[in-house]
């Protein structure tokens, strides 16, 4: 056993935490507990390798910062469940899908290269912007769309439950 290796009980455990936050968030898992099992025991790998739980079906760069977008759940699994009924890695899925009237297809990756994903961080509005005349700042998750205007972030998105780092100023 290596020091990446995970638990079976922390396989659970996560998978557990996983579907509550998933009905909390009127979202749905993959009915493949197997598949949705070693899903989740890469994302604890890639916790625990990288420190953040880098999508498991894609190749992680070691970089945080570089890396928020596709920490699970990722900035594209909304737009991927619209179109396609299911995340990139076939962990979410519309209900649709899961009750069998809509057939999974393959997704293509929507995640933008490395140079755009970073000409879009420096074109984020900031504090100074023209629109932003409000009493407070606008948040918006940058997983779900969940918008709240106050001097910072949640520290957790009480929607779909993605931490502080995942918001964007909006306005
Ligand atoms: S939500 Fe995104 S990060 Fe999570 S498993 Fe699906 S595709 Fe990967």
């Amino acid at each position: 056993m290596t020091t990446l290796d995970v638990s079976e009980t922390e396989i659970n455990e996560a998978c557990a935490k996983l579907k509550r936050d998933a009905v909390a968030g009127g979202y749905v898992l993959n009915s493949d507990t197997g598949f949705v099992e070693r899903l989740v025991s890469g994302i604890l790998t890639n916790e625990r390798r990288y420190g953040y739980p880098a999508c498991p079906c894609r190749l992680a760069s070691g970089k945080k910062e570089d890396d928020l977008d596709i920490c699970c759940p990722c900035d594209y699994r909304d737009p991927d469940l619209d179109e396609y009924g299911a995340c990139y890695c076939a962990l979410y899925v519309t209900r649709a899908v899961h009750e069998g009237q809509q057939a999974l297809t393959s997704i293509p990756e929507r995640r933008p290269g490395r140079a755009l994903r970073r000409a879009k961080l420096q074109t984020q509005p900031t504090a100074t912007h023209p629109l932003a005349p409000l009493p407070y700042p606008v948040w918006r998750c940058k997983v779900c769309g969940y918008l709240c205007a106050r001097d910072q972030p949640p520290g957790i998105c009480p929607v779909c439950k993605a931490t502080k780092e995942r918001f964007e100023r909006f306005m």
